[in-house]
Formats: C-alpha cells, sequence, structure tokens
C-alpha cells in the first residue's frame, strides 16, 4: 500500500485530533528574569549571573519587555487578557536548570481564550479553520546539555557540559484548545498554524523566529477516535522544529496510532520524539501517571496586574494581522485566492515582498521564489527562508537579464551556483564564465559549424520549412553551452540564409 493510499483509509476510519503547545523565544535584549544578555551564540556560560545561575540569595525582576510583548501576543490571537496573574514555581530534578525548577505560569495564564484562523487549500478550495487559544502564557528557556562520549545521547556518556546562556531567555507558549474537524486536513492544518504563528510574531516583532536556532518549539498532540467514540487518547510529539517536520509529525503519528487501534491494541499517553531522518516518531516518556511537579506560586516575584489603559494602549500598536495583509498584497499584485494561498504555503509570501521592496518587479519576484527556489528547497528538503539566496542577489541577476548580460536560463546557472556556496552572484558569473554569448562574430562561427554538421537543413529553410530552424538553433545552444541569446541566435541564421520570416 502507498502511504497516500493508508493515509486514506485512516481518514475512512478515525477522526484525528490535534493540539499544539508552541515554544517560542522572544525577541527580547535581556533574560527574563535578569539582565544578562539574550543573545543567541557566545562562549558557554558567559551570559550567566547569580540570578539564572539560581545562586541562593539572587532575586529574580520580571522583563517588562518581555511582559508587553506576551500582552500584544495575546491581543493578535484575539484573547482575553488577565488583570491579575501570578507565575508559578514549575519543580523538577535535571541540570539544565540550575535552580532545580522552572519559572513559568500554571493556572494563571497572563492571556487566555483567543483563536487564530488558519487557511488550508482543500480539493475543494482554500479554506479557513479556527484554531482556539487556550491560553498564551511566560517562563523562561533551560539551559543546554551536551552529552560527550555516548554518541551524543545520555545513555552511555562519559559526562555532561553544561551552558546557562540560554536558561532565562523568555519564552513565551501558545497552547491550543483540541483542533477538531480538520479530517483528512490535520497535518496540513498544524503547519498552517504554525505557520501563520510565526508570521505573527514577526509582524508584531515580538520575536524573529529563527527556526534554525531552535527560537520556534512545538509539542504535537494526536489523538484517533471512530465514528460516535469519544475521544482517544493522545500522544505528545516533543520538540518538533521546523513547519514540514509538524506536518509529517501529525501524519506520522496518525498512521502509527491506525495501525496500534487496528490490531486491538491501545494508545499509551506518552511524550515521543521526532527523527527528522525517517519521519518517523519513537517513544519517549510514559505520561499515564502526570508528573508531580508542585508547583506553587512564585513567592519572590510580584504578580503581573496590567492596567486597562495599558492593554489599550498596547493594542493600538498591534500591526496589519497577516491575513489582511494577504489580502492587501493578494489585490496589489493582482492573483487569485489560490494563487496566494500556494504562495503562502510555500512559505514564499514574505520572502516575496522583501525581493520587491528590493527594487525586483513583482513578476519576476514570484517566478524566483515559487519556481525554480521552490524546486531546489523541495530537493534539499528545506524551507525557503533556509537557502541562501537574497533578494539582493536576485536584484543583481534581473539587472544583469534586463542589459541582457544573462538569460534566464544562464540566471538559473547562477543562482544554482549561489546555492551550491560557491559565492556571491558576480563570483559565480566569474568563476564560470557565465554571460550570454552576443557577439555576432561568436554567433556566427557556431551557425556556421552547426550548418556545416547539419548539411540539410539550409535548404529545408530556404525552401520555406522554417521549423527547421529549431535544429540549428538548439545546436548553437549547445556549442555555446547554453549561453546564447536564442532569439538573435534566429535573426541571425535567417539573415545569413537570405529568408524572411
Ligand atoms: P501537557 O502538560 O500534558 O502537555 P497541556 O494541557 O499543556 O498538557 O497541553 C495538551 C495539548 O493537547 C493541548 O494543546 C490540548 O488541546 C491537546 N489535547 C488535549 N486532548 C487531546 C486529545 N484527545 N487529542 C489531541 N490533542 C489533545
Ligand atoms: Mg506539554
Ligand atoms: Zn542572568
Amino acid at each position: 500500500m502507498t502511504t497516500t493510499s493508508a493515509f486514506e483509509s485512516v481518514i475512512g476510519e478515525f477522526d484525528p485530533i490535534i493540539g499544539l503547545e508552541t515554544h517560542i523565544e522572544l525577541g527580547t535584549n535581556s533574560k527574563m528574569f535578569c539582565s544578562c544578555s539574550a543573545e543567541f551564540g557566545g562562549d558557554p556560560n558567559t551570559h550567566v549571573c547569580p540570578v539564572c545561575l539560581g545562586l541562593p540569595g539572587s532575586m529574580p525582576v520580571v522583563n517588562r519587555a518581555a511582559v508587553e510583548s506576551t500582552i500584544r501576543m495575546g491581543l493578535a490571537l484575539n484573547c482575553s487578557i488577565a488583570s491579575w496573574c501570578r507565575f508559578a514555581r514549575k519543580n523538577y530534578f535535571y541540570p539544565d536548570m540550575p535552580k532545580d525548577y522552572q519559572i513559568s505560569q500554571y493556572d494563571e495564564p497572563l492571556c487566555f481564550d483567543g483563536y487564530l484562523d488558519v487557511t488550508v487549500v482543500t480539493d475543494d478550495g482554500p479554506q479557513i479553520f479556527r484554531v482556539e487559544i487556550e491560553r498564551v502564557h511566560m517562563e523562561e528557556d533551560t539551559g543546554k546539555l551536551t552529552h560527550a562520549g555516548g554518541a551524543g545521547r545520555i545513555h552511555g556518556a562519559t559526562h555532561s557540559l553544561v551552558d546557562y546562556n540560554r536558561a532565562g531567555i523568555p519564552l513565551i507558549e501558545v497552547v491550543t484548545k483540541p483542533i477538531t474537524g480538520t479530517g483528512r486536513y490535520a497535518p496540513e492544518v498544524a503547519k498552517a498554524y504554525v505557520a501563520e504563528l510565526r508570521d505573527l510574531m514577526r509582524a508584531l516583532g515580538v520575536s524573529d523566529v529563527r527556526m534554525e536556532e531552535g527560537s520556534l518549539r512545538c509539542d504535537v498532540n494526536v489523538s484517533l477516535s471512530r465514528d460516535g467514540e469519544p475521544w482517544g487518547t493522545r500522544t505528545e510529539t516533543k520538540n518538533v522544529n521546523s513547519l514540514r517536520s509538524v506536518e509529517r509529525a501529525v501524519r506520522s503519528e496518525m498512521l502509527r496510532q491506525a495501525d496500534q487501534l487496528r490490531s486491538g491494541e491501545r494508545i499509551i499517553q506518552e511524550t515521543r520524539h521526532f527523527h527528522e531522518e525517517t519521519g518517523d516518531t519513537t517513544s519517549g516518556r510514559s505520561k499515564e501517571q502526570a508528573e508531580d511537579y508542585r508547583y506553587f506560586p512564585e513567592p519572590d516575584l510580584v504578580p503581573v496586574a496590567p492596567s486597562a489603559e495599558w492593554i489599550e494602549q498596547l493594542r493600538t500598536t498591534l500591526p496589519e494581522v497577516p491575513s489582511v495583509r494577504r489580502v492587501r498584497l493578494r489585490d496589489s499584485w493582482g492573483i487569485s485566492d489560490f494563487e496566494m494561498q500556494s504562495l503562502v504555503n510555500a512559505g514564499a509570501l514574505n520572502l516575496i515582498e522583501s525581493t520587491i521592496n528590493a527594487g525586483v518587479s513583482e513578476q519576476a519576484a514570484r517566478k524566483w521564489w515559487t519556481g525554480e527556489f521552490s524546486r531546489i528547497a523541495k530537493e534539499r528538503d528545506c524551507e525557503l527562508e533556509d537557502l541562501s539566496v537574497t533578494p539582493a542577489d536576485i536584484l543583481e541577476v534581473e539587472i544583469l537579464i534586463a542589459s541582457g548580460d544573462l538569460t534566464d536560463k544562464i540566471a538559473r546557472t547562477v543562482f544554482e551556483g549561489v546555492l551550491a556556496g560557491d559565492g556571491s552572484v558576480t563570483a559565480v558569473i566569474d568563476a564560470r564564465g557565465l554571460k550570454v554569448v552576443s557577439d555576432d562574430g561568436a554567433l556566427l562561427a557556431a551557425i556556421e559549424q552547426a550548418l556545416a554538421e547539419q548539411p540539410d537543413v539550409a535548404e529545408k529553410i530556404k525552401s520555406g520549412k522554417i521549423q527547421a530552424a529549431g535544429a540549428i538553433v538548439g545546436a548553437v545552444m549547445k556549442l555555446t553551452k547554453g549561453q546564447a541569446d536564442a532569439a538573435k541566435v534566429r535573426a541571425l541564421l535567417f539573415e545569413q540564409l537570405g529568408v524572411t520570416e
């Protein structure tokens, strides 16, 4: 059975429910509860102080910018904002948090009861799915452990190294309510939701969401149930950190659970790990017994009590929401709903917009990102935005096309070089000698050679079989390694043979 039909048969028998818990690092200058730098990277344990190291006697202070970002995110997600809420200690013993607890929010989240509409292209065209938001709360990130001597895993490691630079970075966690009614589109809805969340964070300017740096992580909950039966037991696939992986994790977990249920086994409530290489999930830790984090209100921090005026003032700072922006761009670019949705799904919208802002025509910007670059991204199994080509590169190439120095075809070769890491646009052009051969002498010499190699063609053309010219143009393109201007070759050929088209 192919994967597609296996998936179809799951849909025929079961109804999926999904739930997403997304952690996003905020782009604040300093950490959540101290003034250490929140910048990514740095030598291990250089962005640390007594507070984020949890030394006795140190006192945390809430980062106002992080609260502001969370409220703005909550408002953008149509949430209610708590007029009073507290932080809570989540106690656990693991050395990624030097305090032995993480400061989070428990039963008093700052934002709650919102929704986000996402669009997915279905067989019946673009369709809107409303994803209800349970809560948006604040917490701090943990440090990073590196297990040495055990193939990177804790089992078999000889020792572990800790880096607390990330410990205390402000995080917001956005938790959805169970998402029902998505049927076969469950994987796409999950992906579209995370993409929309990411775009919203970027539009708000609260995080630049660099997924490759792990600044957005998703826990993907999935359960299946048969028609008319109560909801099934969910599994929670942890730390899925790319849009594509979110989609794949939902799909593969649906397939696995269906297999399990069909063979009469029950689904165990557990966390699972997603593997990029195979697209599969494997069992993690069982959640049958709820872990006891012994939450209690954080005694060292005052409650967060945003005034109504502050909230209203923050509401006025909200940017155009992505859905409204898409309608505006769709109209300004004169494209259909369907085309717009394909651009969004390809993750091309922001890239196209910045390419246009860099000075490239709308059409060319769309063409590059949805054509050549999408093809390469698919081939490499990565997101468009992970490709090392910039709007400035595209502008540079488009200028060379406009001046006749590059053809579309040669331009593709140039980008292939740039994307292969061979250097800048100019470096690739120079290194590979890529430019249009438009010098008449060189073209005429190539035409002559082609005609000599196919002696019957000249007669055919002269006798009116103009389509025979294609064989010569093709041969000249080959002789010039595709660098001839085809229209010019054609014109020169007819001129040479004294034929008018
Ligand atoms: P936990 O602390 O165990 O991760 P949370 O309440 O924080 O639990 O998050 C659980 C997530 O799973 C939420 O997004 C919720 O909507 C979702 N969820 C709850 N029940 C189901 C279910 N039966 N199937 C799929 N997802 C579910
Ligand atoms: Mg969870
Ligand atoms: Zn610190």
